[in-house]
């Protein structure tokens, strides 16, 4: 069965949401980014089709890259948190912050680790 997940940032300015089968697991890495940051992500990957996102500012919206530049990273520019990314591996696919949705307790799934150290 679908569910649909809504998440916003911590002032509410980046909304997204998208359709899934209920999520238990999630994904952290261990690049020198995400080491960095410490989010739980969704360890699936979302086709921008069917991620639905909205800003309410659209210039509010910071982009952060680094290295060779292939995934993207986006934050909120006025609470300073990250909603999703476009990842390295599947370029132009998104992952989330699952800390962003209310519904999902990031503390109670089962997180498993991506070696990003070692890229
Ligand atoms: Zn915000």
């Amino acid at each position: 069965m679908m569910n649909e997940y809504k998440g916003n940032c911590h002032c509410g300015n980046v909304t997204f949401s998208f359709k899934h089968d209920e999520i238990k697991t999630g994904l952290r890495c261990n690049c020198s980014f995400c080491i960095r940051r410490g989010a739980v992500m969704t360890d699936f990957v979302i086709p921008p089709e069917e991620l639905t996102i909205h800003i309410n500012e659209k210039e509010s919206l910071g982009l952060y890259e680094f290295g060779n530049k292939t995934a993207h990273h986006f934050y909120c520019k006025k609470c300073g948190i990250y909603p999703f990314h476009q990842t390295f591996r599947m370029p132009d696919q998104y992952r989330v912050n699952l800390g962003c949705i209310d519904r999902i307790n990031t503390e109670s799934l089962e997180v498993s680790l991506f070696e990003g150290k070692k890229l």
